[in-house]
């Protein structure tokens, strides 16, 4: 057995604890740059909390998923102002963003230089200006990852800065601050979180410590999912997600994921869609697909055995088989009402294209089975 584990520096998890954030940022300097989401009057009241401790902050608005340009921008700005540390509070769209510019800030150059897959593959290799993150949404994990997803609209594609050094000074997440995400969002970022901890657990890179984390993140997601998404202000289903979600991004930073993320890297540069309704749509079928296939071309492969633990877990029922964890996946996919992948636009002709780039993902290697381009395909039409 050999593993690493890396994550931020250090963790601080808790309702109510962002009035902890001045004092955790005073340590790293006295400006800063803020990146907030679409609305960044949500972060006026962190705005003052910040201000009243004496820190000058200088803000930055990311709408939408961040892009190769957002992240030049921020960078740009931040320079001019001189900063000594990133702080990023929003949803895993405006932390990525935070972590890509601390990480630019401290090593120079463009974001293209270090990009995954259409960069120049040059290394990140001195450490991010110091960068804090607190989510808003419970979803991604990011507040724990070494990544930061951009995307290209130029190459139609997202993907990944990634580095050790990224991974944030601080993870600061309190749940009250996603009380206020409305029921749609919290579906799709709930099943993102839920993803999240279950690709990890039956990669072909799992490890003990891992194991330990999506199987309490799995749990959480089957107690408090539907809870969060029926009522926004149950405080202990927001910090059951917020806890799945921090889990999900400390197993995604240290094992692989699998086809459902190696699908949404693709989808999600060539159509406008949100990363965690995307994930929630192939979910299902990518577990059953992978199921199907391991019993045929695998059959004494002990992720079966695992993909029924994921179902016990998720089921409640100490006699579920692997297959129940798609029934139980489709069902709640279907309760919370994720749309099809034609809303976004895409149409059959898009899936070999798709198919192409989704089999290149780094995401895909994590999958426990080799799925061919037929098996690809098929997960994709019954997605439209
Ligand atoms: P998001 O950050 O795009 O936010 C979704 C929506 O929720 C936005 O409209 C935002 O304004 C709104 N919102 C955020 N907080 C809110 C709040 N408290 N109340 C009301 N509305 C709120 O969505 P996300 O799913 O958190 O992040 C998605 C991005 O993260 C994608 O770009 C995806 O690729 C990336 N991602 C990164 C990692 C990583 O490890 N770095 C992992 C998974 C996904």
């Amino acid at each position: 057995m050999a593993f690493d584990f890396a994550t931020a520096s250090e963790v601080v998890f808790g309702r109510g604890r962002l009035s902890e954030l001045p004092a955790r940022a005073a340590m790293f300097g006295a400006r800063m740059l803020l990146v907030t989401g679409s609305r960044p009057e949500r972060a006026a009241a962190t705005l003052e909390l910040l201000r009243g401790q004496g820190l000058a902050c200088t803000t930055f608005a990311v709408s939408g998923e961040p892009t190769i340009e957002l992240a030049r921008e921020g960078v740009r700005l931040a320079r001019e102002a001189e900063v000594a540390l990133v702080v990023a509070l929003g949803g895993g769209s405006v932390i990525d963003a935070g972590k890509a510019i601390a990480a630019l800030l401290g090593n120079g150059g463009d974001p293209l230089d270090y990009a995954e897959v259409i960069g120049k593959g040059r290394k990140i290799d001195k450490p991010s200006l110091p960068f804090i993150a607190v989510p808003t949404t419970a979803g991604t994990g990011a507040e724990v990852t070494r990544n930061a997803v951009l995307a290209s609209h130029e190459h139609r594609v997202k993907v990944s800065l990634r580095s050790v050094h990224m991974l944030p000074k601080v993870a600061l997440v309190d749940s009250e601050l996603t009380h206020s995400v409305p029921p749609e969002i919290t579906a799709a970022t709930g099943l993102d979180a839920l993803t999240q901890v279950l690709e990890p657990y039956v990669s072909n890179a799992s490890n003990p410590v891992v194991d330990a984390l999506s199987l309490e993140g799995l749990s959480r997601a089957a107690r408090g999912l539907r809870r969060a998404f029926r009522d926004g202000s149950d405080a202990e289903a927001r910090e059951d997600m917020a806890l799945c979600s921090l889990l999900g991004g400390l197993c995604l930073a240290n094992a692989k994921l699998g086809a459902v993320h190696g699908f949404a890297a693709p989808l999600g540069g060539s159509f406008t869609a949100p990363h965690g309704a995307l994930c929630a749509r192939l979910l299902p079928l990518v577990i059953a697909t992978n199921i199907a296939a391991l019993r045929t071309r695998a059959p004494h492969s002990p992720v079966l055995e695992r993909y029924a633990t994921v179902a016990r877990v998720l089921t409640g029922n100490r006699g579920a088989r692997a297959e129940d964890a798609v029934t139980w996946t489709e069902a709640l996919v279907s309760e919370l009402g994720i749309p099809p992948l034609r809303t976004y636009g895409m149409t059959a002709s898009d899936i070999p294209d798709v198919v192409q780039k989704a089999r290149r993902a780094s995401s895909m290697k994590g999958n426990p089975i080799e799925l061919d381009e037929a098996e690809l395909g098929a997960i994709l039409e019954a997605a439209l």
